[in-house]
């Protein structure tokens, strides 16, 4: 995630939070090639790697899928697509990565934050009804740590309300929610991030939006080129918005890795939570039937930072997604909301802790991390 640090690989028995030099020895061969090819073809910007990226990722998705130059421009991208801008009010979580709200603000909408449930970390979609009013445009579901909200229930009070869902699936490309629905197939769209730790990570800076409207496609396309319908024909305004050949080609290569990668993470978080199991340590909640692809394992503990501290010292990294929910950090002031406004996200972020969680950790080294958190409380 944007705020942590890559740790590398380093000394043995060390737990690195995430690295990605093990993935990068494992595929260096084929990602030189892709690179090497986009580099011979000179066709930098828009060209075959980009349409072969996006024909692959809307195949493994089951929609169209659209390149965007990062997470958070998809995020604005899909806001002005829909028309969200001043004077609209659009809900969503206050316990998320910033780009979340961020985005919002920078249309000119502001910001309403609902409540998350603690065992879940995600938006209390029974709260959205209470928040709705007549100038509320949209809610954007943030699928936070891999796991997806339930997309039905949602949709049933989106469309009550008359509000358009556009997804922050940052954090959650590959899963499915409760009762099957993947990402897109119950909103207007969705917004994917390729920032280099996620699930599927770039080599620097990516996005995508994916969307089952043709036409809504259509426009994320215009967008992205300074709202072009046709050369130097200017319909909307836009921005620059494009993903660059080189990125395509890399994360085309590792798409093909991700199913794989994704059940590696499952399998780690199934791990831990069995160790966890009857101690201290309150593991993350999975709804029944979901897939929940853990970008992050996030558990709830009691001295919180003391357990940190001594993970630390043992070579363990860890880290706090996140520290400070949304509707206090100071850039939001101006909204009034205050502490106790949501005690369930300002409760998250006084007892969460993401243990390292990355498909590449050897069984010594997750039993490592299990041992040494269940020797702090024993
Ligand atoms: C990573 C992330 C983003 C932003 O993506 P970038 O590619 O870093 O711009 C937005 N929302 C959430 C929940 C994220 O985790």
């Amino acid at each position: 995630m944007p705020e942590a640090p890559l740790a590398v690989r380093d000394e043995p028995g060390a737990v690195p939070l995430f690295e990605l030099i093990s993935q990068y020895e494992t595929l260096r061969g084929e990602l030189e090639n892709a690179v090497q090819r986009v580099l011979a073809s000179t066709e930098y910007i828009g060209g075959s790697a980009v349409r072969r990226f996006e024909e692959n990722l809307g195949r493994f998705c089951g929609t169209e899928a659209v390149a965007i130059s990062s997470g958070t421009d998809a995020l604005l991208v899909g806001l002005m697509a829909l028309g969200v801008g001043p004077g609209d009010k659009v809900i969503t979580s206050p316990f998320t990565f910033f780009a979340t709200a961020g985005s919002i603000s920078r249309t000119g909408a502001r910001p309403v934050f609902v409540d998350i449930d603690l065992n879940t970390f995600l938006m209390q979609s029974a709260a959205i009804s209470a928040a709705a009013d007549g100038r509320t445009r949209a809610v954007i579901p943030v699928h936070l740590f891999g796991q997806m909200c339930d997309m039905e229930t949602l949709h049933g009070i989106a469309r009550r309300h008359d509000l358009v869902i556009l997804e922050d699936a940052a954090q959650c490309l590959g899963a499915r929610d409760g009762r099957g629905h993947g990402l897109a197939q119950l909103s207007r769209a969705a917004c994917l991030s390729f920032y280099p730790t996620k699930n599927l990570g770039a080599a620097g800076d990516a996005g995508a939006l994916l969307t089952g409207d043709p036409i809504l496609a259509e426009r994320f396309r215009q967008l992205r080129q300074h709202g072009e319908t046709r050369r130097y024909q200017h319909a909307f305004i836009g921005g620059n918005f494009r993903l660059d050949a080189l990125q395509c080609a890399v994360l085309d290569v590792k798409l093909k890795y991700l199913d794989r990668w994704n059940q590696r993470r499952r399998d780690i978080a199934a791990y831990y939570s069995g160790r966890f199991r009857g101690s201290t340590v309150i593991t993350p909640a999975e709804a029944p039937g979901a897939r929940h692809v853990y970008h992050q394992y996030v558990v709830r503990v009691p001295r919180r930072d003391a357990l940190r501290e001594h993970l630390q010292r043992r070579g363990i990294g860890t880290a706090i997604y996140y520290p400070l929910p949304l509707h206090l950090q100071p850039c939001f002031a101006d909204l009034g909301y205050q502490a106790g406004a949501f005690p369930q996200a300002e409760q998250a972020c006084r007892e969460v802790l993401a243990l390292p969680i990355f498909p590449e950790l050897t069984e010594g080294q997750i039993a490592r991390v299990a041992d040494e958190v269940l020797a702090f409380f024993r």
